[in-house]
């Protein structure tokens, strides 16, 4: 559906390439996607990016290690980010021990205790947002989103451009995406990135 050529997306549900949500309604009735509830597709839009990267993710089409090993590539499969287990797109998202780093922040940010499903759709499924209240509802559902991203951006970084994983770095990283993307939805107006935390921990 999405063809990600380094920083160029080419959606390939239009004959132009340009993305339209009507083609994504399209694309999502054609390929039985009701399991989906329809209060997490706006969330599909809150970055262009990370939105077409979760809908991938969600249906195992990012071409991760294990993926392209099925393709008949020859590669040695490990995690780019810890690297003991096999990369898979459940692992580095959601098992990896450093991924686990930013779930953890999310779970303090918002306070909550929580246990992650096994894979990266059922933990879009099961992220029901009631207990955080109205007020923060819109928030934390972008939070899995904005983690997915950052992580695969990170990841990507380590492969194509040989960088050294700093966990600090993936952490910033996360707090800056998240600040940009949650403020998007947050009524009281812009908020600086210690009020926007703070704002997170209000009643
Ligand atoms: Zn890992």
């Amino acid at each position: 559906m999405l063809v990600d050529l380094e920083d160029r997306m080419l959606w390939k549900e239009t004959k132009s390439g340009e993305f339209s949500v009507k083609s994504l309604y399209g694309a999502l009735e054609t390929r039985n996607a009701t399991l989906f509830s329809w209060n997490i597709m706006w969330n599909l839009f809150v970055s262009s990016k990370g939105g077409f990267f979760t809908w991938e993710a969600s249906w195992g089409k990012v071409l991760t290690l294990d993926q392209l090993k099925r393709r008949g590539w020859i590669v040695a499969n490990r995690c780019f980010l810890c690297p003991v287990e096999e990369e898979s797109i459940d692992h580095f998202l959601i098992h990896c021990s450093k991924a686990k780093v930013l779930w953890e922040l999310i779970f303090a940010l918002f306070g909550v205790t929580w246990v992650l499903p096994s894979s990266v759709k059922e933990t879009l499924l099961g992220w029901n947002g009631s207990f955080v209240g109205k007020k923060h509802q819109k928030v934390w559902k972008v939070a899995p989103l904005c983690l997915f991203w950052t992580i695969w951006k990170e990841r990507n970084r380590i492969t194509f451009e040989n960088e050294e994983f700093l966990v600090q770095k993936l952490k910033i990283s996360f707090i800056c995406n998240y600040w940009s993307w949650a403020k998007l939805f947050i009524d009281v107006g812009l908020l600086s990135l210690i009020n926007h935390f703070d704002w997170l921990g209000s009643k």
